[in-house]
């Protein structure tokens, strides 16, 4: 079967906060921090894996030997790499303990969440960004217009009585259809807490006549005029801002207003009208799959203006796969594999910065490993480029003025050990021997 869930839906299943959780507990009881040795590993430069000896004292690395080491750690010959980022999930909020497992157990050390609920996301700050934990950045609600999406996320969670009207919106979306009704809601989002704002682009090249169509709820987003002001009064009040988009229009507006990162790739939703078609699903919208095509010109800005593009591709990537061949029915889906990798190889070229989030919830169906086999699978990065996005340019995209993602004297002791070559062997990233953050090796809880 392939991954057709809508990615609505699936966002709603992963909302339903499971009931009574148990209270998470890793059993790497604290350490003081202390003086280490990491010897017989082989670490990635960026380019390939080199034998070293590294060293690391309150956790972070330092250049020399500290004159007495506490511990002594062999790493087996195993290929060491930074812990691996997720730019784009919401599957961490309160309860969400076999999701914080699963992202330790993977390595997935760095996480941002851009799009929350804060009365949701109270007692899950107890056991996120901590020594023995990963790191999380919440969103908050997001910006969209009157009836725009994620309205049709919250509809469904209203209509099963597991949130409150409240919990809409002014909780997990905040509806500004002008100047004056982001004047008056400002306030209130100031108020809510969060670590950056997500603002949302659907279709905006159709913003007008989107907003008169009903059947176009869940389906339309901000003003493109609006998002300049937006994205100044973010930066003012010290957030970076993360837009959703869908088409190559929405990507440009949010370009045009300055936003520090893009999520997802032009038509990256798996029902797509082209793949619809081909799965004989009736699709949601009819368009051209020109409206999904970037230009050079978009890669040049985005890489002069430092943008932050988050692929989310891996869910329509394993939708295509079974069609991957030349057989005329699936010429169509052909055509976007050829959209999705010249999309990609535009970025690239333009040396963008493309970082890896999965958007996919159901953390027993798939993570932001899967993200990063699907890319890899679509032969366009070299094996240690695709590598570097991942575990490199991800979690310091999340986390900008921390000191991730390489092993470089003053940066923070964190790293994971690989079984296997992930260079030579994609699906070597599955295979974590130890998670080290911050100088303290981290044990999964059982
Ligand atoms: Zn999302």
């Amino acid at each position: 079967m392939h991954n057709l869930l809508s990615s609505t839906l699936a966002w709603v299943a992963a909302l339903q906060v499971p009931a009574p959780a148990p209270v998470l507990r890793s059993s790497a009881a604290p350490q003081l921090a202390q003086a280490l040795e990491f010897r017989n590993g082989r670490w990635f430069d960026g380019h390939g894996f080199v034998e070293r000896t590294l060293f690391a004292v309150d956790g972070v690395f330092v250049r020399e030997r500290p004159a007495s080491i506490e511990r002594s750690l062999d790493l087996g010959g195993g290929y060491v790499v930074p812990p691996f980022g997720e730019a784009h999930n919401h599957n961490v909020h309160d309860g969400a303990d076999g999701a914080l497992q699963k992202y330790l157990q993977q390595g997935v050390f760095y996480v941002a969440n851009p799009n929350s609920l804060a009365r949701t996301t109270t007692t899950i700050r107890a056991q996120v960004n901590r020594g023995d934990g990963i790191d999380v950045l919440f969103a908050g609600g997001g910006l969209t217009a009157s009836g725009g999406h994620p309205v049709d996320v919250v509809e469904p969670m209203l209509q099963r009585g597991i949130w409150s009207a409240a919990d809409g919106e002014g909780g997990f979306y905040f509806a500004i259809d002008d100047a004056a009704d982001l004047d008056a809601t400002w306030p209130a989002i100031r108020a809510q807490p969060r670590d950056f704002l997500k603002t949302y682009l659907l279709y905006s090249e159709e913003y007008e006549r989107r907003r008169a169509d009903e059947a176009t709820r869940g389906w339309r987003g901000l003003d493109p005029a609006l998002l300049p002001e937006i994205v100044q009064r973010a930066h003012a009040a010290g957030w970076r801002v993360a837009t959703h988009i869908e088409s190559a229009a929405d990507f440009r507006n949010a370009l045009a207003a300055g936003v520090d990162e893009i999520n997802h790739m032009p038509g990256f939703r798996p029902l797509v009208p082209l793949v619809d078609r081909v799965l004989g699903v009736q699709p949601v919208h009819e368009f051209e799959l020109a409206s999904y095509a970037l230009t050079e010109a978009d890669a040049r800005r985005a890489a002069e203006q430092d943008t932050v593009v988050v692929t989310t591709l891996g869910a329509l990537l394993r939708t295509l796969e079974p069609f991957d061949d030349t057989r005329p029915e699936f010429a169509d889906a052909q055509r976007v594999l050829r959209l999705v990798r010249a999309n990609l190889e535009l970025l690239r070229r333009a040396h963008v910065r493309l970082v890896l989030g999965s958007d996919e919830y159901d953390y027993q169906e798939s993570t932001v490993v899967d993200e990063f086999l699907a890319l890899s699978h679509l032969d366009l990065f070299e094996p240690e480029e695709l590598l570097r996005m991942w575990c490199v340019d991800t979690p310091r995209a999340i986390f900008p003025q921390r000191r991730l993602g390489g092993f470089e004297p003053g940066d923070e002791a964190s790293l994971l050990v690989l079984g296997a070559d992930p260079l030579a062997e994609p699906e070597g990233v599955r295979d974590v021997r130890l998670r080290v953050k911050q100088g303290r090796v981290l044990e999964l809880a059982r």
